[in-house]
């Protein structure tokens, strides 16, 4: 759909102020393409300038991170925490310590966050932030030193009802405890609800671990159902190892799936039996090792160096590592190869020429604002649990992610019908997530 001329100006401006994000530039793009048609129905939102609003992120803090290496020497970093939108509640989204980090990546996902955030039904705004430090190949006296240096700096803007961090691309439980142990040395305070993704025994939630990567297959499940199908004996490719892409494999194996290939930044497995989830689990989460020493475990098992994932034939494609992974060449190539559904583990994982060619050729689309909003949305469980001092069960709190992943997919699907797109979930999910924030800034006036 092409930008009305309103939209195409917001959308130069947005470029002209935020020079060189590319990412940033790409996010908003796509949000401001579904948006003609809700502009239509309520010109209030345009009179209010609440998209103009909405590309501007409240508050942004740029700080200096030193810290020592194992060595002695003094290392550098860069960290960032963008607070993009506060509407629907206190800042809420993950921490990205990886070395491609820089301002336009953190924009870009705290944008995203914004909408998802909207979707998932809980009261959290969006935001992000992180680092361009790398934790691969750290000691964990390496990674306790960053994380306390960050901490001791990101302190000041976060709080339980202000804004609360949770981890993302190379921040896990380990990091997660770090920085909680900095904030709560700092504050004098146990404020638990500051953080999401803690540990079981200091005020973590059942299921967080889990809930992206469930969550993203229970959203799929739903989309596949929608044309009366399932996982059932479907061939799956799941890109990435890490958090997201261990509990896509556990829950795709479990509802009659069978993931056939993985991979990391170095290379590809390909299992033809299923991959098997005990080996990736103790690999990545224990020995932190690289995925091609899988092979090792299953030698019918074949690793490719600088493989291209895409290239598996599979029928449900779950990117689930980085951004632009799916390039328009790749989703051509998984619709030839029999690809009928696509589950956004990632954020932001498919350019947007491979958006155009799987919503062209019919492909189910789950965009990662909706298909991976199961991971903020157990944080926001965890946050819940927290204020209550409560702390649910493992199945209680998976059935409430179902049910919200449930939620989400009707509400995509609802707003894409409405709005004169039907099946178009990236339509439904920026439509939907956008009203809600929307609503809530015009009621808080000007601000
Ligand atoms: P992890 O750090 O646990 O795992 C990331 C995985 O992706 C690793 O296998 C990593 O390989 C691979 N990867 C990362 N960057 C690149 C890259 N530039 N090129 C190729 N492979 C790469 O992160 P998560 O699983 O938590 O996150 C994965 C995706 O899911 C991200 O897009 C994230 O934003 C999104 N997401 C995560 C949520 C969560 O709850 N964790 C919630 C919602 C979305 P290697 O080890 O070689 O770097």
């Amino acid at each position: 759909m092409a930008l009305t001329e309103r939209l195409e100006a917001i959308f130069q401006e947005v470029i002209k102020r935020n020079p060189g994000e590319a990412e940033f530039h790409q996010a908003v793009k796509e949000v401001l393409e579904s948006l003609g048609p809700v502009l239509v129905k309520y010109p209030e939102f345009a009179e209010a300038k609440v998209i103009e609003r909405i590309c501007e992120p409240e508050r942004q803090l740029i700080f200096r991170v030193p810290w020592q290496d194992d060595k002695g020497e003094v290392q550098i970093n860069r960290g960032f925490r963008v607070q993009f939108n506060s509407a629907l509640g206190p800042y809420k989204g993950g921490l990205r310590f990886h070395p491609s980090v820089y301002l336009g990546i953190i924009k870009f996902l705290g944008f995203e966050q914004i909408f998802k955030n909207s979707l998932t039904g809980l009261p959290i705004g969006g935001a992000k932030g992180g680092s361009d430090f790398e934790p691969k190949g750290k000691s964990d006296g390496e990674v306790m030193r960053f994380c306390q240096s960050f901490m001791t700096e990101l302190w000041r803007i976060i709080g339980e009802h202000t804004d609360v961090p949770a981890g993302d691309i190379g921040v896990g439980g380990r990091e997660i405890g770090y920085l909680f142990g900095q904030y709560k040395r700092l504050t004098n305070k146990f404020e638990a609800g500051v953080l999401t993704g803690k540990g079981l025994v200091y005020g973590g939630s059942q299921v967080r671990t889990e809930a992206t990567g469930y969550g993203c297959t229970y959203f799929v499940e739903e989309m596949l159902k929608g044309k009366k199908n399932g996982f059932k004996g479907k061939k799956v490719v799941v890109s990435g190892s890490g958090n997201v892409a261990i509990y896509t494999l556990e829950k795709v194996k479990e509802l009659g799936g069978k993931v056939v290939a993985m991979s990391d930044s170095n290379g590809v497995i390909v299992d033809e039996k299923g991959c098997n989830v005990e080996t990736v689990k103790r690999l990545k989460e224990i020995e932190r090792r690289r995925i091609k020493d899988y092979c090792e475990y299953h030698k019918h098992a074949k690793y490719i160096h600088n493989g291209n994932i895409w290239d598996v034939p599979c029928e449900v494609a779950m990117p689930s590592a980085t951004q632009n992974e799916i390039t328009g060449k790749d989703a051509k190539k998984l619709v030839k190869n029999g690809c009928i559904a696509v589950g956004e583990g990632a954020n932001m994982p498919t350019t947007p020429e491979g958006v155009h060619v799987f919503l062209s050729a019919g492909v189910l689309f789950g965009p990662g604002k909706a298909a991976n909003a199961g991971g903020v949305a157990t944080s926001g469980l965890e946050m819940q649990q927290n204020a209550s001092r409560e702390a649910w069960g493992f199945e209680e709190t998976d059935a409430k992610l179902h049910q919200i992943m449930k939620n989400v997919y009707q509400l995509c699907s609802e707003a894409a019908e409405e709005f004169g797109s039907p099946g178009n979930f990236v339509v439904g999910a920026n439509i939907a997530g956008f009203i809600k924030v929307a609503r809530a800034m015009i009621a808080h006036g000007i601000v």
